[in-house]
């Protein structure tokens, strides 16, 4: 069974990705995390964002620990992830790795969900459930802003508005896999729900299409 799971930044996709993947039995790849490390490698090294072959290799040389590091979650690497992320050659070095991770998901589990932009367009277009999780820009910046504040970071929420829409922009208007909800997502505002509400909503989408995935 593959979950696709699309969205703009700080929708709720990573919280009920990973819900979902504990409660059906599924591996779970955050795919911005990929995007994010490339971006991370290359602020480390000083390269220029814009520089295809450098980006290329940096995919190339990617492992298991860099997906871990905790400086993935920064601010400006999410900014620099999605400079990265509109380049074409970028996103075909990766778009392997994670048919791959969908098709074989690591363990003994019962399936993969994948959570990101393209997942349901580009990635995974057979993917048995397909879902948009979106929310208001607003809604999204005070969510990462308290986030921010929770990991002891100072940050201006008026700031995080500002490059919540920036990223949005440059994630939507790409001309490469741009942000979008495949044409048969399911499609969930998490605005006004908690957690617990937007979880129960998706699981009874995915028991509604199908009366065996939760027997
Ligand atoms: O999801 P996250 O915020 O970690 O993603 C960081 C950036 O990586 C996004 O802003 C987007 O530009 C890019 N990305 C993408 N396609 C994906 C996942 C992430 O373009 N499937």
């Amino acid at each position: 069974m593959i979950i696709a799971i699309d969205g703009p930044a700080a929708a709720g996709k990573g919280t009920l990705s990973q819900l979902l993947a504990e409660r059906l039995d599924l591996a779970w790849l955050e795919t911005g995390s990929l995007y994010r490390a490339v971006a991370l490698r290359m602020l480390r090294d000083g390269s220029d964002l814009r520089d295809s072959r450098t980006a290329v290799k940096a995919v190339e040389h990617l492992d298991a620990n860099d997906l871990n590091d905790p400086e993935l979650r920064r601010e400006d690497v999410g900014q620099a992830a999605s400079r990265i992320a509109a380049n074409p050659e970028v996103r075909a070095a990766l778009v392997g790795f994670q048919r791959d991770f969908a098709r074989q998901p690591p363990g003994r589990v019962r399936g993969a969900v994948l959570d990101g932009r393209d997942i349901g367009t580009i990635v995974c277009p057979d993917a048995d459930y397909k879902i948009f999780i979106t929310a208001t820009p607003e809604a999204r910046a005070r969510r990462r802003f308290l986030e921010l504040q929770e990991d002891g970071n100072q940050g201006d929420e008026q700031q995080v508005l500002a490059t919540t829409l920036e990223r949005d922009a440059r994630d939507s208007e790409r001309s490469t896999s741009p942000l979008r909800p495949a044409d048969d997502a399911y499609l969930l505002d998490t605005t006004n729900l908690s957690i617990d509400a937007a979880f129960a909503a998706l699981m009874a989408y995915i028991s509604g299409s199908s009366d065996c995935i939760l027997g």
